[in-house]
């Protein structure tokens, strides 16, 4: 692929590895790819980091421990440890307020990381295009305040959640579930300040309220039911219940259509809330992700792909370098209705390395959200703790590719699972 832009934007960026991104995946990515000895640059189109964690509001995160194990450890569990250590972590002890955080202190948290590790970091930069020549990323195209710029890498590793940079590049891409193409609904989360905790009924109770006024026409959001979870601030309560279906997360006038249907999900919300339910007569709504949730969209075609019947038989495989243990969770992408199917107890599955190699690529990984699975596979795979892991592999074997001056399909894998290892990372095995 080649852009006419190539010739006239000034390359005015370049590192030997660039991260495009900076959520869940590209953060830690970023992190290892710096530790690791490679000088390395983060791109963010926001003016902070932490992805769905900080922009799209989403909590809390979901497990990353099975069987009394915790299998994802590394950079992952310093995210927690700093959290924790600046007050930003739960520790209270209903199963609905379980590993809960702090958003603005991820943020906060997420930018000492990368500081602290000697990542260059642009914010406020969007990658808008890329070209490519025989499946190698020659320049990404970015586009800010300052214009259009270009940018150079040796290594480049998209971790926009949405594969945008390799998209753009011409990797071969699906999107959405097989039958119609139709990806998971979006959220846009929201969170009530001043609830009286102790008044508020029972989830059943909420729930038969929510039924209630869904009969009269109150409420048309198609959502089955109430998801709401506690933080780590008494009083304040967060809510994943509104559900936009049929809109397309690569598109910007879906993304604009999403967010406006959204929002005025969000205000039934509140006045049933507030009018209806006991224990937030007298809340607000304080806040809403500075934008809608995207639980799903490309999904870049891989040397693997990873499979429902590879999670839900707890595939272990030789190149694995992160693991999961989250069930397959579909929100139904065309109206009411969740599909959950749970790994069997006490199992996790193993994500390969070549789920990160886009096919016929010799310097990108992908890493978080889009990398290589099927539309089932996928719903489980995409969750933080996992996007973490997975973003750290993706960067230790960026640097390794800098250090060896190979490909990133010639990476050696078993030095690769090593080196994640003495990271700290729990990949399992020997
Ligand atoms: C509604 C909803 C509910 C969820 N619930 C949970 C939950 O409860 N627990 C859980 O663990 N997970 C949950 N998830 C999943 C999880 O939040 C995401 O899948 C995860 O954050 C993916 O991490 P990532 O780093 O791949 O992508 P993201 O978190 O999406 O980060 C991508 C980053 O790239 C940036 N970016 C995007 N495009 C560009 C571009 N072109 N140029 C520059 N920067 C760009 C973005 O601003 C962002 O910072 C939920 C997701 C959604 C949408």
């Amino acid at each position: 692929m080649s852009q006419d832009w190539i010739t006239e934007a000034p390359v005015s960026l370049s590192a030997e590895v660039i991260v495009c991104g900076g959520g869940p995946a590209g953060l830690c990515a970023a992190v290892a790819a710096a530790q690791e000895g490679a000088d390395t640059l983060l791109i963010e189109r926001y003016g902070f980091l932490g992805g769905m964690a900080t922009a799209g509001l989403i909590n809390p995160f979901m497990p990353y421990y099975t069987g009394g194990e915790q299998i994802i450890e590394g950079l992952f569990q310093q995210i927690i440890d700093r959290l924790d250590a600046a007050g930003g972590w739960s520790h209270r002890q209903d199963e609905w307020a379980r590993d809960a955080f702090d958003p603005e202190i991820m943020k906060l948290v997420a930018q000492d990381m990368v500081e602290e590790a000697g990542v260059e970091l642009r914010l406020h930069t969007m990658v808008v295009d890329a070209s490519s020549d025989n499946g190698h990323v020659r320049q990404a195209l970015l586009g800010s305040k300052s214009g259009l710029e270009a940018a150079e890498a040796t290594i480049f590793i998209d971790t926009t959640g949405d594969g945008d940079l390799a998209a753009r590049a011409g990797v071969p891409y699906e999107q959405g579930r097989p039958e119609d193409g139709l990806s998971q609904p979006m959220t846009l989360m929201f969170r009530m300040t001043g609830v009286d905790e102790e008044r508020m009924p029972s989830r059943e109770e909420i729930n038969r309220l929510y039924d209630q006024a869904k009969a009269v026409g109150e409420i048309d959001n198609p959502r089955e039911n109430v998801l709401w979870f506690y933080t780590t601030r008494h009083g304040d309560i967060h809510f994943n219940t509104t559900r936009v279906v049929h809109h397309d997360g690569t598109s910007a006038a879906d993304l604009t259509a999403a967010e406006m249907e959204a929002r005025r999900q969000v205000q039934q919300m509140v006045n049933f809330l507030t009018e209806k339910v006991p224990g937030f007569a007298d809340a607000y709504l304080s806040t809403t992700g500075t934008q809608i949730g995207v639980r799903e969209s490309r999904r870049i075609l891989g040397e693997y792909t990873l499979t429902a019947e590879d999670v839900l038989g707890a595939s272990k495989f030789a190149d694995g370098i992160a693991r999961g243990c989250y069930d397959i969770d579909i929100h139904n992408p065309s109206g009411t209705g969740t599909v959950i199917k749970s790994l069997p107890a006490g199992e996790s599955y193993d994500i390969p390395y070549r789920c990160l190699c886009p096919r016929g690529f010799d310097n990108l990984l992908v890493a978080g959200r889009p990398i290589s699975a099927t539309h089932q596979a996928h719903s489980s795979l995409r969750v933080m703790p996992i996007a973490a892991a997975v973003g750290e592999a993706a960067g230790t074997a960026a640097a390794m590719c800098i250090a060896q001056e190979q490909s990133v399909t010639a990476v050696d894998v078993a030095k690769l699972r090593e080196r994640l290892r003495r990271r700290g990372a729990n990949i399992g095995g020997e």
